[in-house]
């Protein structure tokens, strides 16, 4: 899948353990587009094929209903719900305003603030559907893979022709004035083959408040591309490239979670990506058959990763919460292996994201199987911050040393002194 949700993580907040503050609600189980790269359809796990297309109004009554009872209950402080599919949007207006009229009404009052957000590949977006966003407040995130040449490419329609144009012209429409507000950002997935400062300035041009970059979905059994040719982490190096050039931009241009995660935790803080950090992820799927899922990223490991036998008609969210692969999902450090527990940037790195640490022969107790990327990236960024803290230094100090006040004369020194 290309088009996934920028996940929140779970660091150490103030929320119980069996809290979801994340809720990926998948309204439609299908999708107009065609990318070879998309875990839910070209993976290995075919559950969409049972899935019916769109999630019923008795469904989404029962799903909202369920998420107010989460919420009333356990009083986090925020909540994401996500709007996703698929592609969301092929559920229609009618469907989206739904499930937003009823999770509002449902929410009210409880005191949690709840971000509802969609997911999407934007093809299909219009003034109409942003009209209802806008009524119910429902933030945008747009998946865009770069330059016209690597979306087209990685990112096709069910015909096989690129989809560059029609999500542009969906993102112009994002970008008026009268919806601006409404734009999260955009999400996309590294393509190893392209130019990354290229990718990252195509990307700019839409002028996204914040970007997400992905790693393509791997496993030790299935491995990501590695172009032939490129450097022993070549996407560690793609990113590093990527960072120097946002890093070294002589203004913010735009937030990139990716990176700021990383600095955050090089300075002694935390992360709010899943990518990074010794933190568990906190999200649940929901069907639109109303089956709940574990994190949906695990369908790249095998056809039941991702699979639960928790149905929202059956089980609350507090009973999901309490099964043990959601558990493994949390876990956090004590999920890792030994050789991550052992490394020493394992505070940042935190092993990866837990499906791309899955091998056949010993399921999660991997390393990631983008370790070598994940470390080259960390020690670049630690490296850049280093240098940019002691270049800072060095500037200041001829100003700290001209600003001190003058050494008293020697008479006005008292004894002892
Ligand atoms: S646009 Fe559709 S096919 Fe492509 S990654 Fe997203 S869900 Fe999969
Ligand atoms: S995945 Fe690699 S870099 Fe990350 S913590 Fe594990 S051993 Fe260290």
């Amino acid at each position: 899948m290309r088009c996934e949700v920028p996940r929140r993580v779970l660091p150490p907040r103030q929320e119980p353990a069996a809290t979801f503050t994340q809720f990926v609600v998948k309204l439609h189980s299908r999708c107009n587009f065609g990318c070879p790269d998309c875990y839910v359809y070209e993976h290995r796990d075919r559950g969409w094929a049972d899935e019916p297309r769109v999630m019923s109004p008795a469904v989404m009554g029962r799903l909202s209903a369920r998420i107010a009872e989460h919420v009333r209950r356990h009083t986090p402080e925020r909540v994401q719900v996500v709007l996703h599919g698929g592609e969301p949007l092929l559920a229609g207006r009618a469907a989206v305003e739904r499930f937003a009229v009823r999770l509002r009404a449902d929410c009210r009052d409880l005191g949690t603030a709840i971000d509802l957000l969609v997911q999407t590949n934007a093809s299909l977006l219009d003034r109409d559907f942003l009209d209802v966003f806008l009524r119910h407040d429902i933030t945008v995130g747009v998946s865009l893979d770069g330059t016209p040449a690597s979306h087209d490419r990685q990112r096709p329609d069910r015909a096989g022709r690129g989809t560059y144009d029609e999500v542009a012209r969906g993102l112009a429409l994002l970008r008026l004035p009268r919806y601006r507000r409404l734009y999260g950002g955009l999400l996309c997935v590294v393509d190893a083959v392209a130019d990354p400062v290229e990718t990252y300035e195509a990307l700019l041009a839409h002028e996204p408040p914040r970007l997400d970059l992905l790693l393509p979905h791997a496993t030790w059994q299935f491995p990501p591309p590695r172009p032939h040719g490129t450097a022993a982490a070549p996407y560690g190096s793609w990113l590093a490239a990527v960072f120097d050039r946002w890093f070294d931009a002589p203004r913010r241009e735009t937030s990139v979670r990716l990176f700021d995660s990383l600095l955050d935790l090089h300075l002694g803080g935390t992360s709010s990506s899943e990518v990074w950090g010794p933190y568990g992820a906190d999200v649940v799927v929901i069907q639109p058959s109303g089956l709940i899922e574990y994190n949906d990223i695990l369908k790249t490991v095998s056809a039941e990763a991702a699979r639960s036998v928790l149905h929202i008609a059956a089980h609350d969210f507090d009973r999901a919460a309490a099964d043990p692969g959601f558990a493994a999902e949390r876990a956090g450090p004590d999920g890792l292996c030994g050789q991550c527990r052992s490394c020493p940037v394992v505070r940042v790195c935190g092993g990866g994201l837990r499906a791309h640490r899955h091998h056949p022969a010993n399921g999660f107790d991997n390393p990631s199987c983008y370790c070598a990327d994940l470390r080259f990236l960390i020690d670049h960024v630690r490296a850049r911050v280093t240098d940019g803290v002691t270049a800072l230094r060095e500037r200041l100090s001829p100003a700290r040393t001209s600003s001190r006040p003058p050494s008293p004369p020697p008479h006005e020194t008292k004894p002892g002194e």
